[in-house]
């Protein structure tokens, strides 16, 4: 007998099942399809001894002091900054696009000049989106605008998402920003840094109570009737749960290719990104973010393609207005069940959540609606 069976061991299924394990002293079945806990933040040793993260490189950041504390009782830091590169006319430069970045493009005279205008008009430090640069007053801010919409953001898009910027909602394209400044590191959040021992490790860390049982290589609905259980918390797709009855939600997929090349360093950053050449949108090199000193390295190469039911990993909701809609529908049928199941999690909400967000919402779910 169990008081809670939770479908799915990624971030929100760990982080529920911990504070309900320890908070509440309560028992709970962690059940999950895949034969590996820590859901799209897995990673492993390869046969080269190189921890690679099988579903796409997993970089943690976060400004809530919450969710790093939290998170920091189960794992030390490795300090790292990601920083990418995105090749341009044959350039590589600096993203999202900086001051640094105009040095590398342009002539010197004109690089100053263009830094001098976006300081005057935005002052040192702020990140202006590249919509709101468009509409600028002053001609060369909008040439930079452009500049950058065509050759940074324009092909990158519709390799990433398969559709034109202007088919996406605009909190997408909307938020792609210059940063005026030199800082070269992809975030700037206040925390930022990789778990020493890996993610699987630490989502192990957080599965390991006495008051927690983990069945892997298991979909829910095959002992759902077996088990006995208080509440379920469901992590997994809405609309499969719903046996798709309004449609199946729309995401992107990927394909992951690892490389192991037999030199010590490939390129100068985590990630360079590619978003004009080729069918893949970027290539990360793993050892950057683990810090390991080989002398062999792993590439990971990602080519975005269709999502298909069954077929491959939903890994982005497609962020229409369509879209949401169709989950608002799904939504309304998860209120029916009158909180009998608990939906939470990137794939329950159909939102995009980086893992702070994903662990942020499961603790205020587990303060809001389990332990109030
Ligand atoms: C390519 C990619 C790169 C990313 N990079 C970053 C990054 O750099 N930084 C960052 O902060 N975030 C990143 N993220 C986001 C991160 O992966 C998510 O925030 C996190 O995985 C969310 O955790 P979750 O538990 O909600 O969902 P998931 O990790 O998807 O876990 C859900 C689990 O439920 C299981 N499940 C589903 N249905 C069933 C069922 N019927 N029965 C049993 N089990 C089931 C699934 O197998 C899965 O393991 C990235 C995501 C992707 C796709």
């Amino acid at each position: 007998m169990f008081d809670w069976l939770i479908v799915g061991a990624g971030f929100t299924g760990a982080t529920l099942a911990e504070r309900i394990a320890t908070q509440l002293g309560q028992k709970v079945l962690v059940v999950e399809r895949r034969n590996h806990i820590g859901g799209n933040a897995y990673d492993y040793y390869n046969e080269h001894g190189i921890l690679v993260h099988k579903y796409g490189p997993h970089i943690f950041h976060t400004n809530s002091k919450k969710v790093w504390d939290y998170l920091s009782q189960f794992t030390e830091w490795r300090p790292y900054y990601h920083r990418v590169l995105a090749v341009v006319e044959g350039k590589k430069v600096p993203v999202p696009f900086n001051l640094n970045s105009l040095y590398v493009l342009f002539p010197p005279r004109y690089a100053e000049k263009l830094e001098k205008l976006l300081v005057e008009h935005y002052g040192f430090g702020v990140k202006i989106p590249i919509l709101h640069l468009r509409e600028s007053a002053e001609g060369e801010l909008r040439f930079l605008a452009n500049y950058i919409y065509k050759h940074v953001f324009y092909s990158y898009t519709l390799k990433q998402w398969g559709l034109k910027p202007e088919e996406l909602d605009s909190s997408v394209t909307g938020r792609v920003p210059v940063y005026i400044s030199r800082d070269d590191r992809y975030f700037q959040d206040r925390y930022q840094g990789m778990p020493k021992r890996g993610y699987s490790a630490l989502i192990q860390r957080m599965l390991s109570h006495p008051n927690i049982k983990v069945l892997l290589n298991t979909d829910y609905r095959e002992i759902v009737n077996e088990v006995r259980f208080n509440r379920m918390i469901y992590t997994g797709p809405i609309d499969e749960f719903f046996d798709y009855m309004h449609g199946p939600l729309p995401y992107r997929s990927l394909r992951f290719e690892f490389m192991t090349l037999e030199e010590e360093w490939h390129q100068e950053v985590g990630t360079v990104n590619y978003p004009n050449e080729y069918d893949f949108t970027r290539i990360t090199e793993q050892k950057h973010l683990t810090g390991q000193r080989l002398s062999l390295t792993t590439l990971v190469v990602e080519y975005p393609q269709a999502y298909q039911v069954d077929k491959n990993e939903p890994y982005y909701p497609i962020p229409r207005e369509e879209n949401r809609e169709r989950y608002v529908l799904y939504e309304k049928e998860a209120a029916k069940l009158e909180g009998s199941v608990l939906f939470a999690g990137r794939l329950a909400d159909y939102k995009y959540y980086n893992m702070d967000q994903a662990v942020a919402r499961a603790l205020k779910a587990f303060k809001e609606e389990i332990a109030p």
